[in-house]
């Protein structure tokens, strides 16, 4: 077929080269999470605190904000918020979490809320440099993880408000979180379809912290338990509003198809980002072993140049490029509006998040027994890499819904 002129034109749109604004940005981050990240990930990964000086830091220069956040939400191309996330990520993944965990509470916001809600609640999730605001998004039930139309928090109306009882576990910033969007289930017979979202603002009196868990990896990140105790919100604290639940829940009832689950929208959205996350990890520790295959002598040559050191790091780099194009993919979908019908953000984040797991073993076993040693960073990006196949939907539960997808069937 010969190509014409206005073909060619059509064409030459397709790009994946990053724009100015998006390159600038990229560099910024990278240089925040190469000068301000890096150099304290150990400390952090030690004493699994909180990195407030950090969060200052990112809050003192716009990173942590409302604005950035909905700057890169609100590209175009979908692309700005998977760089900014790889990049801060080849930091620190917990750090990052620190700083980032609290997009997962504003997409809950976002992805389910009215514009007055949403105007009114995201800047609260974030406060201002000088008074810094997290936010948390609470779906998971000690009886009620990749099962979460069994979720066991309940939602009951009373006069004008809501009353929430029930406990969460595994939150990141749970209980620390001035905002917490919590899904609760507001009519047990329905499953997933009686699910709603609410919003449950500072020092509300019933909501407590609970457990904080020690972790394997990402432990600059706070994971912890939230209680929910007789917790009174006003209506307005409904995401969506009441009118669009009772419209839902009539459907749910009448056995008609609905697009929106509260949880499953926010996961859908946020999927290829927790995937551009795992993507910064692997490429810090390809980067990382890179350059020590080039500088390490054994048989007085540099290990790379064995064809078994050299052809690992050609599929990692392999690897982690095939995975990033799955997630730009991705994020390019969502941001024009176009529908996940191959289950196109589980797959992004399935390949990130099994790539992250597998290019960090291989950096460890480039450097040898020094892979194993904590002095050298790789050791902690294996273990940083391991919640990527777990949290947000393990990697069982993308297969899942990328094989419903793909086939129609409800496969188990
Ligand atoms: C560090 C961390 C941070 C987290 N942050 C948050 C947060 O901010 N908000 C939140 O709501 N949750 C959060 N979570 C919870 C996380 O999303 C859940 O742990 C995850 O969804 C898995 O649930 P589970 O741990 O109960 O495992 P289970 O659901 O009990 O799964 C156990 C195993 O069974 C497999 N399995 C289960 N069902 C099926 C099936 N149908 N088919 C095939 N295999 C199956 C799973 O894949 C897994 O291998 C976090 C967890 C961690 C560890």
């Amino acid at each position: 077929m010969a190509i014409t002129g206005d073909e060619e034109a059509e064409m030459s749109e397709f790009s994946l080269d990053l724009n100015e604004d998006q390159l600038q940005i990229q560099k910024w981050v990278h240089d925040f999470a190469e000068d301000v990240v890096r150099p304290v990930a150990p400390e952090y990964d030690q004493s699994e605190e909180t990195p407030w000086p950090v969060i200052e830091e990112a809050a003192k220069i716009g990173l942590y904000s409302y604005e950035a956040v909905a700057q890169f939400f609100s590209d175009p191309t979908g692309l700005t918020f998977p760089v900014v996330s790889e990049e801060l990520c080849w930091g620190d993944a917990g750090i990052a979490l620190a700083i980032f965990g609290t997009t997962l509470g504003v997409s809950g916001i976002v992805g389910n809320g009215t514009p007055e809600q949403i105007e009114e609640w995201v800047p609260q999730c974030f406060g201002t440099p000088d008074d810094i605001k997290l936010a948390a998004f609470a779906v998971t039930e000690p009886g009620a993880g990749s099962d979460v139309s069994s979720l066991r928090t309940k939602a009951k109306k009373d006069g004008d408000d809501w009353v929430l009882n029930g406990e969460k576990t595994f939150i990141t910033n749970g209980g620390i979180a001035d905002v917490h969007v919590v899904v609760a289930s507001v009519d047990p017979e329905l499953g997933s379809r009686g699910h709603a979202s609410f919003v449950i603002g500072p020092d509300t009196p019933g909501l407590t912290a609970g457990k904080k868990e020690k972790k394997m990896g990402i432990r600059a990140s706070h994971t912890g338990g939230v209680l929910l105790d007789d917790v009174r919100v006003p209506s307005a604290n409904l995401l969506g509003g009441e009118e669009k639940l009772e419209a839902r829940l009539a459907r749910a009832r009448e056995g008609k198809s609905s697009k929106t689950q509260a949880a499953m929208s926010t996961f859908e959205a946020s999927r290829p980002l927790v995937g551009a996350q795992a993507l910064g990890i692997a490429r810090a520790a390809y980067e990382y072993s890179l350059d020590y295959a080039k500088e390490r002598e054994q048989f007085g040559r540099k290990i790379i140049e064995n064809q078994a050191i050299a052809f690992k790091l050609a599929d990692m780099k392999m690897e982690i490029d095939a995975a990033r194009l799955l997630v730009w993919r991705a994020c390019w979908m969502g941001a024009n509006g176009k529908p996940f019908e191959n289950g196109e953000g589980s797959m992004s984040k399935l390949k990130a998040g099994e790539v992250a797991v597998w290019a960090t073993e291989q950096a460890i076993q480039i450097l040898g027994g020094y892979g194993y040693i904590r002095e050298f960073p790789v050791e902690q990006w294996h273990r940083d890499s391991k919640i990527y196949t777990l949290f947000e939907g393990t990697s069982e539960i993308q297969r899942l819904v990328v094989a419903r997808a793909i086939s129609g069937v409800h496969i188990k």
